[in-house]
């Protein structure tokens, strides 16, 4: 029934091994929905360093704004460490984001109930899983703002300013309670209001915007606290919206609850339906091109990419259900075996969800 354009920067290293099982879901549901995906190939990162001299070109750009989608798989590796800082592969990812748009990073921290034995907390307190989505602001607050050195009482101070406009907290907002609408309709807005006055003003836009979603429960947290409670009750968590710091950080808390970086999905979202859309793990070069690497992060990444871009909520979790048969039913990679499991290539695993999406 519908047309998609998707651009497909593969990148570097594993990019291009999960990509293409990516690709090869998105085919499968497409015969099953009567969709029709296009994909177009581009190059960006040290692909595109290696043929035309730059990490983002033109034509790489062009391509992503002018289609409905990107998919994108891992760029940079040890071949490009020492090219200079500003044209490094990961620069592509910066001027994409920047290109597109894209100001709120969705990360679902997620663990599948086969796989508990991978979370490093005590299973009374993952019990049946864990899924928890956060929200996070990606181009403002203090890695964006004013910054620098001088001359103080005590001698020389540097500082970060973290400042953020009542449209930048008012969009990310927004991003997170229609987030919300889609899953338990809970949103926990995550600052530091006790102490920062841009954490209050902050509170008081996400209020405001919160009276436009009266089916959502809001409540607030400060960020210290919550980052205790993610040890101690992650389930009290549904959607976590919070700033560009913060959500740095606790994002990486909630990866690491879950396990293992191969199952981790990511979107980068803008005020259009374009997005962009990548596993967090990146490149490892440690394993490419050697069919090890965990295509799942990338097939979730695709899943994400149809609930959010292209509306398509049941073929997403047509696609989630059939990673978590596949799981459920023993299917690993070696990053997620435990000794004795048999250990199923790329392919292999992305074979065995096919076989299961339905
Ligand atoms: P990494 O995520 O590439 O790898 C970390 C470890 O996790 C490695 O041992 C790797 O083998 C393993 N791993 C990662 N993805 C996996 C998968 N799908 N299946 C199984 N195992 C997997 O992080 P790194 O080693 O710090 O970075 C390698 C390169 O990737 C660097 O050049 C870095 O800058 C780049 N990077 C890119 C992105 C991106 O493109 N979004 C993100 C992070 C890192």
């Amino acid at each position: 029934m519908g047309k998609f354009n998707i651009a497909v920067v593969s990148g570097d290293g594993i990019g291009p091994e999960v990509t293409a099982q990516a690709e090869r879901v998105l085919e499968k549901i497409g015969s099953i929905y009567d969709h029709t995906f296009e994909f177009c190939e581009v190059i960006a990162g040290g692909a595109a360093i290696d043929a035309v001299g730059e990490c983002l070109p033109q034509e790489t750009l062009d391509k992503c704004l002018s289609s409905d989608s990107v998919l994108l798989g891992a760029v940079g590796g040890p071949k490009w460490d020492n090219v200079p800082g500003d044209q490094r592969p990961e620069r592509a990812l910066l001027g994409l984001r920047k290109a597109m748009g894209l100001f709120a990073n969705l990360r679902p921290a997620i663990i599948h109930p086969s796989l508990k034995d991978a979370c490093p907390l005590k299973p009374h307190i993952i019990g049946d899983g864990l899924d928890i989505l956060i929200v996070r602001e990606l181009t403002g607050g203090i890695y964006f703002g004013e910054r620098g050195r001088r001359m103080g009482e005590l001698g020389e101070e540097a500082y970060d300013v973290e400042c953020y406009s009542e449209t930048e907290i008012r969009r990310i907002a927004v991003t997170a309670f229609d987030a919300a609408m889609k899953r338990s309709k809970h949103v926990t807005s995550i600052d530091k209001a006790n102490v920062m006055e841009s954490s209050r003003f902050w509170r008081s836009i996400v209020n405001e915007v919160a009276k436009d979603y009266p089916e959502v429960k809001l409540d607030y947290m400060f960020v210290d606290n919550a980052s205790m409670q993610l040890i101690k009750d992650p389930h009290q968590f549904d959607v976590i919206l919070t700033t560009n710091m913060f959500g740095d950080i606790l994002s990486d808390e909630a990866g690491m609850i879950t396990g293992s970086i191969g199952l981790l999905p990511s979107a980068s979202l803008g005020s259009s339906t374009l997005g962009m859309y990548e596993p967090v793990h990146g490149s490892a070069p440690d394993i490419a091109n050697q069919g090890k690497a965990n295509p799942i992060a990338a097939i979730l990444t695709a899943a994400m990419m149809l609930r959010y871009s292209f509306n398509l909520s049941t073929e997403a979790e047509a696609i989630e259900t059939a990673v978590e048969l596949a799981l459920d039913e023993g299917c690993r990679t070696a990053d997620i075996a435990t000794e004795g499991e048999a250990v199923l290539s790329t392919a292999q695993m992305c074979d065995e969800i096919l076989a299961r999406l339905k």
